[in-house]
């Protein structure tokens, strides 16, 4: 059986591997770069079978989870290749991500993975870890007495740290495929999203207009957000956006807030997503939630605002920017792109922690699983894991294919 990491053997973003045992193919995970500058035709992978309409020799595809940078390839693919992954997964890129990226899929074979499933040869076990996308899987992959564990993405400092911990339970693994984001950032503080939570509980303690700019798809992100407001007796605004987005949330738990509880007012604003939203009247439902500007502007230290492009344009033409605190929950590296970071500067808090295991995890995680053989994935420091986790460690490149004894 060969597996080819077609990408990923050196950067962070646009994983991809296959394996390959001549009678059936599978692949996991088809992303698109992380600094993809939306050109994507320029990014697509050269993979026989992965694209057009005719009869493919692609078994099956397996995506860890929500992050375009595991699933953006998806809207190219040969719809007959039937595609595998979780159910708030299928949720998010079926309903959530053409909404906000325009991108229509037309891949309509997406099938829900709650359980093992045989393949060929292979039998593949889907296990729910912890990551800022919610219902992110990792796959262990049972090849005749060879075992492979893929990572995805993953961390152990969440609330749902818990699964991830699970997965140190796989037994017997020969080759772990494994992510490292975090490697080469030993220096970044290690925030668990409880000290999100008690940070932003102090941060929203103002008498000054809250604004925070997060991922309406970081679930956990989202619940501290709103906790710490309700701690503080605030009214969180949202846009119409990211109450769809919760709705989708809404068969995960019943705990995850909804548009109409207290506490929570949307504001409308005309984009093409409140029109999409419009065309099947999802928008009219938020109406009785609505709330303006102006009263905002009215009592400002009642409210928190989730950082919407047109809601943070108007409140910057009613407020100066020292009647504000911006607070921002996303990974530092995206800072540059944000477009009022320039005008909030000098108020700019940084309150995060990482949607990916910190160094210490992942050699406790390696510890307790004692795989064979690690092979590194998703990381910029593939040559590091050898002297880091004291394994025996493959370093392959791109493309590259190793055979695999069975
Ligand atoms: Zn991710």
């Amino acid at each position: 059986m060969q597996l080819i990491i077609h990408r990923g053997t050196n950067e962070i973003g646009g994983s991809c591997f296959e394996l390959n045992d001549g009678k059936t193919r599978l692949l996991f995970d088809v992303g698109l770069p992380l600094n993809n500058n939306d050109n994507t035709e320029n990014v697509k992978l050269d993979i026989k079978g992965l694209y057009g309409y005719e009869e493919t020799d692609i078994n099956a595809i397996f995506i860890t989870h929500a992050h375009p940078d595991h699933f953006g390839l998806l809207e190219f693919i040969n719809s007959k290749i039937p595609v595998y992954m979780s159910r708030v997964t299928s949720n998010l890129i079926k309903k959530v991500y053409p909404l906000t990226s325009n991108k229509y899929l037309k891949n309509s074979d997406i099938h829900v993975l709650d359980n093992p499933i045989t393949i060929g040869d292979y039998t593949i076990t889907p296990h729910i870890v912890d990551h800022s996308a919610p219902q992110s899987l990792a796959y262990e992959i049972q090849y005749k007495n060879k075992k492979l564990l893929y990572t995805g993405d993953l961390r152990f400092h969440g609330r749902k740290s818990y699964m991830s911990d699970n997965l140190k339970k796989v037994k017997d693994v020969d080759y772990l495929i494994m992510e490292g984001s975090n490697i080469g950032r030993e220096k970044q503080t290690q925030k668990s999203e409880n000290d999100v939570l008690q940070e932003l509980k102090c941060a929203f303690n103002t008498k000054k207009l809250s604004l925070i700019t997060f991922s309406s798809q970081n679930l956990e992100r989202f619940i501290s957000v709103f906790k710490a407001c309700l701690i503080n007796k605030k009214t969180l605004v949202l846009d119409p956006n990211t109450c769809y987005v919760l709705e989708n949330f809404k068969d995960l738990s019943k705990n995850i807030p909804q548009f109409n509880w207290n506490n929570i007012k949307v504001y409308f604003s005309p984009s093409s997503i409140s029109n999409e939203l419009a065309k099947d009247k999802t928008l009219y439902k938020y109406k009785s939630k609505k709330i303006s500007v102006e009263e905002i502007r009215k009592n400002p230290s009642k409210y928190v605002l989730k950082d919407n492009f047109y809601l943070t344009k108007k409140i910057l033409k009613k407020f100066k920017p020292e009647e504000i605190q911006y607070i921002y929950s996303l990974w530092k590296g995206y800072l540059e792109k944000s477009l009022h970071t320039d005008i909030l500067k000098p108020q700019l808090i940084h309150i995060h922690s990482s949607g990916h295991a910190y160094l210490e995890d992942l050699q406790n995680f390696v510890k307790e699983l004692s795989p064979k053989i690690i092979i590194p994935i998703h990381t910029q420091h593939p040559k590091k894991y050898e002297e880091l986790f004291k394994t025996e460690v493959l370093n392959l490149s791109d493309c590259e294919i190793l055979e695999v004894a069975e």
